[in-house]
């Protein structure tokens, strides 16, 4: 766990989250400031500063359970996307390793 990371302190549950997943390596919640009607970040138990500091098998095992959670949600059929954003110029702002899984309507491309 990282010093002042809110997303380890999630993760630990130390700050409260509305979850919709969790299991020993991961955690997924409702983003508080939701992009679209389904919303959730994928957030791994162990602190990693983005995706380029992840072990990549352990990004692999957050993918791996992507359709289950997009399921759970009711968006698995219609699509979803996914976001990593990484970096100051990739729009990160939280820098703990995270997944946005959003869904529920149509969404637009390019993002921005
Ligand atoms: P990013 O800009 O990719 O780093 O995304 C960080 C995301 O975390 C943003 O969409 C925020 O709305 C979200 N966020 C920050 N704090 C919380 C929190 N306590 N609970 C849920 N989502 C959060």
């Amino acid at each position: 766990m990282a010093e002042d990371c809110i997303f380890c302190k999630i993760a630990k549950g130390d700050i409260p989250s509305s979850k919709v997943y969790e299991d020993e390596k991961m955690i997924a919640f409702k983003d508080l400031a939701p992009a679209a009607p389904v919303h959730v970040l994928l957030v791994p138990k162990t602190h990693a500063q983005d995706v380029t500091e992840a072990a990549p098998e352990l990004v692999a095992y957050m993918l791996s359970k992507v359709k289950e959670i997009a399921a759970s949600l009711g968006v698995a059929e219609k699509g979803f996307r996914l976001v990593i954003n990484t970096g100051d110029e990739g729009g990160q702002t939280v820098k703990h390793l995270h997944i946005h899984l959003i869904g529920g309507k149509a969404l637009g491309w390019p993002p921005c």
